[in-house]
């Protein structure tokens, strides 16, 4: 099916992508195109206009920053998983084929904010910050902060997400993405990051995404304050799983019930945490 006619602009600089945005308030921006022209292709979404930021260079790249990196919004899947980023590498491959992470970007993804998406697991495990500019100007939005339901984000009319933040992650820590795929989608049935710091034997930090489960992506705190002071030996995190998941809080479909979510949600998380914990113990 052809998406309805709709008028396209090339924005520059993110400055002209923002006044752009404020001309054409209804237009949607296009980064890699491969989540909104099916949308648009479907007419699930209609825009009169679209600005394309795929030629913004301060978009683009991974650089390193106060310790840790700053990931422009416009960085493909495939550069990132060919990247030294924590978690995110490995998060990346996980994503659709090759021809799809040559073209989408993180930007994109965590702004669509899909809730089978992969990365948003990993932001919130990593602790990562989203940074915004709109006519306001610039301001940083916590990760923990940022999905705020179904497709839906903290971004505001109007703003750009320009970078993701990450933290650094030194000695110590370690980091693994667990993900049962739709078979027919390669989506995000759940997908569960999981980041740990290991001390003196001990965890001290544990940071837990998931996505696909419901409808945007949490934070388990039951799973990481039961594990929080502790080794995480195989006893200690199945303990911790055990019955953290309500099937009422998550989401069901012809494919996968609730109750086989919360299944698959004990189950990746025991293997996210316990592969993070070796790799920062080990
Ligand atoms: C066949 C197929 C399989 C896929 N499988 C997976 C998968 O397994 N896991 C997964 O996570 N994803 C998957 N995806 C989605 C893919 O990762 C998309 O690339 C991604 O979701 C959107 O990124 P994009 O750059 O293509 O964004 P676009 O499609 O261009 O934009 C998506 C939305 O975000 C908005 N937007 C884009 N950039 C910005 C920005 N910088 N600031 C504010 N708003 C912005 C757009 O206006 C639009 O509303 C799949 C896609 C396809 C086609």
């Amino acid at each position: 099916m052809y998406p309805p006619s709709f008028r396209y602009y090339r924005a520059s600089s993110v400055a002209e992508a923002i006044s752009l945005l404020q001309r054409e308030p209804e237009a949607r921006l296009l980064a890699g195109g491969h989540s909104l022209i099916p949308a648009m292709k479907l007419r699930l979404a209609s825009p009169p206009a679209l600005i394309d930021i795929g030629r913004i260079p301060e978009l683009r790249g991974i650089r390193r920053q106060d310790g840790g990196w700053a990931v422009g919004a416009m960085t493909t899947h495939r550069e990132i998983e060919f990247s030294e980023l924590p978690l995110l590498a490995e998060v990346a491959a996980h994503v659709a084929d090759p021809p799809v992470r040559n073209r989408g970007t993180i930007g994109g993804s965590l702004a669509h904010a899909d809730p089978g998406a992969d990365y948003p697991a990993a932001v919130l495990a990593l602790g990562a910050t989203i940074v915004a500019a709109g006519p306001r100007g610039q301001r940083s939005i916590p990760a923990d902060q940022f999905f705020q339901g179904l497709f839906a984000t903290a971004l505001e009319q109007g703003e750009v997400l320009t970078e993701i933040q990450v933290p650094a992650l030194g000695q110590g820590w370690g980091w693994a993405y667990e993900k049962f795929p739709h078979p027919a989608s390669g989506y995000a049935v759940v997908g569960v990051a999981a980041v740990v710091q290991a001390e003196g034997g001990v965890a001290r930090q544990v940071r837990v995404g998931v996505t696909g489960a419901a409808a945007s992506a949490f934070r388990p705190q039951r799973v990481e304050g039961a594990l929080a002071g502790k080794a995480l030996d195989e006893a200690t995190v199945r303990a911790a799983v055990e019955g953290a998941f309500d099937p009422g809080q998550l989401l069901s479909d012809p494919f996968a019930s609730a109750d086989y979510r919360a299944a698959l949600c004990q189950a990746l998380c025991r293997r996210a945490l316990l592969r993070a914990w070796q790799r920062a113990a080990g």
